[in-house]
Order: structure tokens, then C-alpha cells, then sequence
């Protein structure tokens, strides 16, 4: 079974991807934690790779495919997060399958209102003591005193990540950068789109059970 995460920094697409390699006996598998790992172990496209990322450039796509494929022969049932991220990347990965006579089983699509992901994302405060570093949610999981960590005693902060200008800016990145891939798997016939509105009745679990039914349809 091979299933693509997709969905914005902040749609709560990692949370879901855990749900779904639990269920399913999947590998999760995402391009930062390949990069890591061959860097780790030296191989020669770690080594080509780092030499991109340390010098702050993307690395380039026939790199990323290669370690993608190299670690698609060992694996059996994957979830993809974080890849593809470009139609070349996709193609890629389609003629890739093909060769194994297989296909991607469903892309998993999570959609939900800028505002939510603002709101969700802003909310997020961590304590300023660097050394403690907890974190609290202001709405989903607010300190017992209002802007006072709860386990040291310190102030609480957003971080500049989480300020609503730079998630504005993320999640246009984001949009432009995914479009291309959402009309290929449309034409692919393969995207499975759920809508989120996390302020009116969509809880985590709603969203789990909505990607548990996708797959098991997908796979009659
Ligand atoms: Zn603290």
C-alpha cells in the first residue's frame, strides 16, 4: 500500500499520518528523515545531498528520487509525507510503481481554512525559559495560569514562526508549491480530499476516521 500525505504546515497532517501507519503497518516515510539518515550513514547521495543542504540550496530532484526509490526496495507499506513535491517528482514515483506493477493506493488531501490554521498556529505558546521549552496552546491545551508556564514558573511567548504574517507567508509558499501535484492526482483520479473546520465540529478523531474509510474504500 503506498498512501501521499498531503496538506499545510498546520492542517495536522503529521498527527493523521501516525494514525494511519498504526492502523495499516505503515512506514512513514518522509524526505527529511531519508536526507538524515543517508547523510548519517555517508552514502554517496548523502554526501551529494549534504553538500546542497549545507550550503542552504534545495537538493535537487534526481537526488531526492534516487534515495526515495533506494528506500522504496527496502520497505514494504509506506505513507508518504513530504514527497512528491514536484509533477517530476511524481512522475518519478508513478513510472517507479509501475515497474513493480503497483500504484499509489490514495492521496490524502487535508484541507482546511487559512483562519484555522492562523488561529490554531497562533495560539501556540512556548515558555520563554530555554531550558524548559514546554509548550502550551492557548486554546487546545492553555496553562493553568493565563501566559505563566505551568511547570517553571516563566513567561510564555509565540514564537516569530508563529505569528500569523509568517504563517500567511508559509502557507502561500505551500499553496502555490502543491497546486501542480493536486491537479495531477485529480487527473490521476486518486485524490481524496477531506475538509477540516476545526471550530465547528471536525475533531482529530472525525479526521482519522474520515482517511481510515478513504483507504479501506480504496482498497476493495
Ligand atoms: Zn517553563
Amino acid at each position: 500500500m503506498y498512501i501521499i500525505m498531503l496538506g499545510a504546515p498546520g492542517s495536522g497532517k503529521g498527527t493523521i499520518g501516525k494514525e494511519i501507519c498504526k492502523k495499516y503497518n505503515l512506514t512513514h516515510l518522509s524526505t527529511g528523515d531519508i536526507f538524515r539518515d543517508e547523510i548519517k550513514r555517508d552514502t554517496d547521495l548523502g554526501k551529494k545531498a549534504n553538500e546542497y543542504i549545507s550550503n542552504g540550496n534545495l537538493v535537487p530532484d534526481d537526488i531526492t528520487i534516487s534515495m526515495v526509490e533506494d528506500k522504496l526496495m527496502e520497505l514494504g507499506d509506506v505513507l508518504l509525507d513530504g514527497f512528491p513535491r514536484t509533477i517530476n517528482q511524481a512522475e518519478s514515483l508513478k513510472k517507479f510503481l509501475n515497474q513493480k506493477e503497483k500504484s499509489v493506493t490514495a492521496v490524502i488531501n487535508l484541507c482546511i481554512p487559512d483562519e484555522d490554521i492562523i488561529k490554531r498556529t497562533s495560539s501556540r505558546v512556548i515558555c520563554s525559559n530555554k531550558e524548559c521549552g514546554a509548550t502550551f496552546n492557548t486554546i487546545f491545551m492553555p496553562p493553568k495560569v493565563e501566559g505563566i508556564c505551568d511547570v517553571c514558573g516563566s513567561k510564555l511567548i509565540v514564537r516569530d514562526d508563529d505569528k500569523p504574517e509568517t504563517i500567511k507567508e508559509r502557507l502561500n509558499v505551500y499553496y502555490k508549491n502543491t497546486e501542480p501535484l493536486i491537479s495531477f492526482y485529480k487527473k490521476e483520479g486518486i485524490l481524496e480530499t477531506i475538509d477540516i473546520d476545526i471550530y465547528s465540529n471536525t475533531t482529530k478523531e472525525d479526521t482519522t476516521e474520515k482517511a481510515f474509510q478513504i483507504i479501506e474504500r480504496r482498497l476493495k
